[in-house]
């Protein structure tokens, strides 16, 4: 899909709107949270909009697997993707999950230990 008019995340995959970018490449970009909520906070989202996880199909595997290979590289980068450390992967769906930006996001976690189960 084309940017949406008006989505914030397209307007950062843009270059229009500005964030604090990690990393990009083809397929995807990733840049800090505006409220982080752990030392290690970014968000990943894919170029080309869509809605939310909740609206993945078939035809969007070549985004999906680009964001996990992305949030790889982003934990790496960030020191917390050695065996002995870890992070949380988060996509929130609808209202319930408290989904805030209609562009499928994966937050990237880290540098801190977590409950389980979350909140
Ligand atoms: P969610 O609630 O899963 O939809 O997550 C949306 C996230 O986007 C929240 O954690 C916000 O803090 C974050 N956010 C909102 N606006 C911006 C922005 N301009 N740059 C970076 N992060 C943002």
């Amino acid at each position: 899909m084309s940017p949406v008019d008006g989505c914030l995340f397209c307007g950062i995959v843009a270059g229009d709107v500005p964030a604090d970018i990690v990393r990009s490449d083809e397929r995807t970009v990733a840049f800090r949270d505006v409220s982080p909520q752990a030392p290690v906070h970014v968000l990943i989202v894919p170029r080309r909009h869509i809605e939310h996880a909740g609206a993945v199909g078939p035809e969007d595997a070549g985004e999906v697997t680009a964001l996990l290979v992305a949030a790889r590289a982003v934990a790496d980068a960030e020191g917390i993707g050695g065996k002995d450390r870890g992070y949380r992967l988060v996509c929130n769906v609808g209202p319930d999950a408290l989904n805030s930006v209609p562009h499928l996001h994966m937050h990237l976690l880290g540098g801190r230990t977590f409950d389980w189960p979350p909140g």
